[in-house]
């Protein structure tokens, strides 16, 4: 306590114009956010305004900041960072570092931003703030349901399916339509078959604000009425989005049991949209009116009385759980081939799933090992799969494995399996190729890797691609473009050599010195590999997906050739030699990216290429 008391002490000498009147209070007075041991109650002042505000202690102070409470949340009115318990949000405790050397400087210092926040508040500074939060407000109501949903927001106004579980009394997830994916979705997330028929299908109506209406959340002390939302509607949609709303509500009859909802979207300055809903259930006849059997939507005219509750929406769609990322509106509708799902290329499409790729066709005729797991996306739940038919246990494809790891984490995500050899596709339709957006090659055979960047240059209109492949032993990896805007650069190039084109083929990109052999046998001939290990692997990955995701935003004009460089020592420590390349610093390899463009390179050189 003594810690509290001399702050206490020094808030009184040294800070009148930050607070007057600092005395001990019970931690019993402050709201019950936190076991607080200690407890403050001073005076501050925003212009002539008063108010009295708690600083209050938890027992880890000073690893975690103090909290600072009004003791009248209202006291300058409905402004940002005040949360209903009074708790004023000055700074986010994640990315602070307090001097914990210093205790009475950290409440100095949270004091004084809390006052700045409330002065940004009080002068509208940071009104921005309340609008673009909306769903934060929103969902601060006091009586709310949670619910999930994948709605695709747009510009007009359109009917909702809302599933109503009466087991749980509320509604459970809304979505655009009764389709497959929604089905398969639903399915997904909570595990059970949302066409059963003890799960109820409502319909709601989604209703977009027009864009440019600028409206505040409801403050703590007074929540909408249904007369205040049904004005918000009227007065801020388009004419055309009136006509579709006024015709949609002619069709709705209520009945006692109907439960009705309502979405809307809000746009904020920002540029995104806040999506709230809300909930009309517990229909019956207004005193006085006939008891009638039916009413209409309380949109188009109160003839009943219901119960109004708030719904906040945990949104699931991609588009917006990726918003903030960079890029997404470039690669969420790319169609991306991935050639290999091995270590390297099962890490890829995994990582492109998460930066928002949708649509995948994924080709390889492999099926998982247990020698793979330690070192590939898919564990060893995926290794097999039991065969109805034949009653017995299957290996599963790479594909198939993937397909099922990238349904159960991202539904929404078209997965395309190939069980296939990529030299019978080529034999097949070499044109297939030209679908894709991207070509990803981590195959880890450079003989078959040199076949494929001669044949998919044949294409009419090829699509870029990227071979990516490791070294051994962890000394590093590559991922190298090619096809990108029409320029040149190709994985041939690597394979030139001007100065004697007789000698053996090398790699000249590679950190091995030349003529060395890498397999390892572990038993026997059939499980040869090369060694490396699963973070090798994940790094080469990384450094293919950035290459893939600056092709698809067209930050990458031309056609690199990307590497990392890892530690030697077990490389060298097994008696191999590194190359000269490998001599270059981290900066070098960057520098020299374009580089290894061979002029006379058969594929793409002006001396001989096509
Ligand atoms: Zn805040
Ligand atoms: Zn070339």
């Amino acid at each position: 306590m003594f810690l509290f008391e001399e702050i206490k002490m020094k808030l009184q000498a040294q800070c009148p114009d930050l607070i007057k009147g600092v005395e001990t209070i019970e931690v019993t007075v402050v709201p019950p956010r936190d076991n607080y041991v200690y407890a403050l109650k001073g005076t501050i002042a925003i212009g002539d305004q008063e108010a009295s505000v708690y600083i209050a202690f938890k027992k880890d102070f000073p690893i975690r900041k103090p909290d600072i409470f009004l003791e009248d949340r209202d006291v300058f009115g409905f402004i940002p960072h005040i949360e209903p318990d009074g708790f004023i949000c000055y700074v986010h405790e994640e990315g602070l570092l307090l001097d914990q050397d210093n205790p009475f400087g950290i409440v100095k210092d949270s004091l004084a931003r809390a006052i700045r926040t409330l002065e940004m508040g009080v002068s509208e500074d940071n009104y921005d703030d309340l609008y673009n939060e909306f769903e934060v407000y929103w969902a601060r109501q006091k009586t709310k349901i949670v619910v999930d949903c994948i709605l695709s927001l747009g510009e007009r106004v359109k009917e909702i399916y809302v599933l109503y579980d009466p087991k749980l009394h509320r509604p459970v997830f809304i979505f655009d339509a009764l389709d497959e994916k929604s089905i398969f979705y639903a399915k997904n997330l909570f595990h059970y078959d949302i066409l059963d028929e003890s799960i109820e299908k409502q319909k709601g109506i989604y209703i977009p604000l027009r864009e440019g209406t600028r409206l505040l959340p409801p403050s703590y002390s007074s929540p909408w009425g249904f007369g205040q939302i049904k004005d918000i509607i009227f007065s801020n949609i388009t004419s055309s989005n009136k006509r579709e709303l006024q015709r949609i509500l002619k069709q709705k009859r209520i009945y006692r049991n109907t439960k009705e909802y309502i979405l809307l979207s809000v746009p904020q300055p920002n540029g995104y949209h806040a999506l709230v809903g809300i909930e009309l259930s517990e229909f019956k006849a207004r005193k006085g009116l006939k008891n009638n059997k039916s009413f209409r939507h309380p949109l188009i005219k109160v003839q009943s009385d219901f119960k109004l509750t708030p719904l906040v929406l945990k949104r699931h769609h991609p588009s917006y759980l990726l918003q903030r990322t960079i890029g997404y509106d470039e690669i969420h509708n790319k169609h991306i081939a991935v050639i290999g799902l091995g270590a390297v290329g099962s890490r890829i499409t995994m990582e492109l799933a998460r930066a928002g790729v949708s649509k995948f066709t994924l080709i390889d005729d492999d099926v998982l090992d247990i020698d793979n797991v330690f070192r590939h996306e898919l564990g060893s739940e995926r290794l097999y799969f039991f065969d109805q038919k034949q009653h017995q246990l299957q290996k599963v494809p790479k594909v198939y494995g993937m397909y099922q790891e990238l349904k159960e984490k991202y539904p929404l995500i078209d997965v395309e399996p190939k069980v296939k050899n990529i030299l019978d596709l080529i034999r097949e339709d070499i044109h297939q190729f030209e679908q894709f957006d991207l070509i990803i090659v981590a195959i880890g055979n450079p003989t078959v890797e040199r076949y494929f960047n001669r044949v998919v240059r044949t294409l009419t209109d090829p699509p870029p691609v990227i071979f990516t492949w490791l070294e051994p032993l962890g000394i590093g990896g590559h991922a190298l473009l090619t096809l990108n805007n029409g320029n040149n650069g190709c994985y041939e190039c690597l394979y030139t050599n001007p100065f004697d084109p007789d000698c053996a083929l090398y790699n000249k990109a590679s950190f091995a010195a030349p003529n060395q052999f890498f397999g390892k046998m572990i038993s026997g001939c059939q499980t040869a590999f090369t060694p490396y290990g699963s973070m090798d692997a994940l790094q080469t990955a990384i450094l293919a997906t950035r290459l893939a995701l600056s092709v698809l935003t067209g930050k990458e004009k031309d056609n690199p050739l990307c590497s990392w460089k890892g530690d030697s020592t077990d490389f060298l420590e097994h008696g191999f030699k590194l190359s000269k390349r490998y001599e270059l610093t981290t900066e070098q390899l960057n520098n020299t990216r374009y580089h290894y463009k061979a002029q006379q390179c058969p594929i793409c050189g002006q001396d001989g290429g096509s």
